[in-house]
């Protein structure tokens, strides 16, 4: 295996699309910045509080449906506080409904997808913080393409009001109808992002309406480990959840399947977790994507077992969803069994995810991928 090099896509060369941010949406602001907004747009600052209500409280998006707001002034302020950031080009349903895949267009073109997923107990969606990703993990379908752009703090947050519409429809059979959970585990590197992102957050937070009103503990940032980020992640004063994308537990194989890893090395992005887990007394998830003869060896398991004891943690192996062409397979079910076996003989709290969304390439920037190659994931739609 070699290492693939960490390069961003040169929005200048070629044939290259053209990626740029956004206009300004109210997501990108607080309370106090859309007051001052509105007041400068010559509207009464409570108007601002007004549309916040339709857009975070009711989960409304569509200015025409504001009918409590002049229709002059809905018009300048949904110029300026709502331009459309999503545009909808592909709705994907499998598990019977319970679980829904989007993949959106931005106004330059790029392309990202979200993903809802619906349980008895609560309703969780996974949403992308950049299009594209530049952190080149090779078992990744998004890290295969490199980076496009950042997403705005507004385009993060409308992928979870959008979603949580969907569910407050009652879309999602058999789950409460109230966005519950948030998983940054769409496209994207989010610490790579990370001012927008952690505005994001207070946004997802905040109590309606001048936020979703998520409790922080149901909100999950998951990364390759940026160290500097996570330290600075530790130090706002928020607890979100951080899930650490392993992948395997010694240097030489996790600098070519993280290539990050070579910055940054095992030893001290768990340390980075565990000041984290300290700081926060938040236990931390780390993600383990399970591929066959690759990293799912017995002493892997032993190894990462010595690493993990008596810390704050959780291990979270993926079965390894196959990328289009790669040449890596999950683990077979057997040797997954012994890896949990091993994990738990060593005291560490284990447990394998479930494939949700598999049937419609509901993990890891596949159906941004096939909308790229021109085919044709649909028909592999059940619902
Ligand atoms: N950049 C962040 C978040 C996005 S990916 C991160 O790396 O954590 C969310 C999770 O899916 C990560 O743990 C990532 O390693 C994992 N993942 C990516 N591609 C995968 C694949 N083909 N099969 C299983 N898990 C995968």
């Amino acid at each position: 295996m070699t290492s693939l090099p960490l390069i961003p896509v040169d929005p200048d060369a070629p044939g290259a699309r053209r990626a740029t941010m956004p206009p300004q949406h109210l997501a990108d602001l607080d309370l106090a910045g859309r007051k001052a907004l509105v007041t400068e747009l010559g509207e009464p600052a409570f108007r601002a509080r007004q549309i916040s209500t339709h857009y975070f409280g009711r989960l409304v998006r569509d200015p025409a449906q504001m009918t409590d707001l002049p229709a002059a002034s809905r018009d300048r302020l949904a110029d300026q506080l709502l331009p459309p950031l999503l545009t909808p080009m592909r709705e994907l349903a499998c598990d019977d409904g319970a679980t829904r895949k989007a993949l959106w267009r931005l106004h330059d073109g790029s392309l990202v997808e979200s993903v809802l997923m619906g349980y008895p107990d609560r309703v969780t969606v996974c949403i992308s913080s950049q299009a594209g990703c530049g952190m080149a993990c090779p078992f990744c379908a998004t890290g295969q393409a490199g980076l496009t752009r950042n997403l705005s703090t507004a385009e993060i947050v409308d992928q979870a009001v959008y979603l949580a519409g969907v569910a407050a429809s009652g879309a999602v059979a058999g789950s409460p109808p109230r966005l519950s959970h948030v998983v940054f585990m769409g496209m994207g590197e989010p610490l790579a992002n990370y001012n927008r992102v952690v505005a994001a957050i207070r946004r997802l937070v905040a109590p309606a309406p001048e936020g979703l009103g998520l409790s922080q503990r149901h909100i999950t940032v998951s990364t390759v480990g940026l160290v500097p980020a996570i330290n600075r992640l530790a130090s706002e004063d928020l607890s979100v959840t951080l899930a650490l994308s392993l992948h395997a537990p010694d240097d030489e194989l996790r600098d070519e399947l993280v290539p990050v890893n070579q910055r940054w090395k095992v030893s001290e992005v768990l340390d980075a977790a565990w000041s984290y887990a300290a700081r926060t007394g938040r236990r931390v998830s780390i993600e383990y994507a399970m591929i066959k003869d690759v990293n799912d060896q017995p002493w892997r398991a032993d190894l990462l077992g010595r690493l993990l004891a008596g810390k704050l943690a959780h291990v979270n192996l993926i079965p390894l969803n196959p990328t289009p062409g790669s040449r890596w397979d999950a683990s077979p079910k057997p040797v997954e069994r012994e890896f949990v076996r091993r994990l738990r003989d060593a005291g560490v709290s284990t447990t394998v995810r479930d494939t949700r969304g598999r049937e419609i390439d509901g993990a890891c920037g596949q159906l941004a991928a096939a909308e790229d190659r021109g085919t044709d994931p649909a028909g592999r739609m059940s619902a």
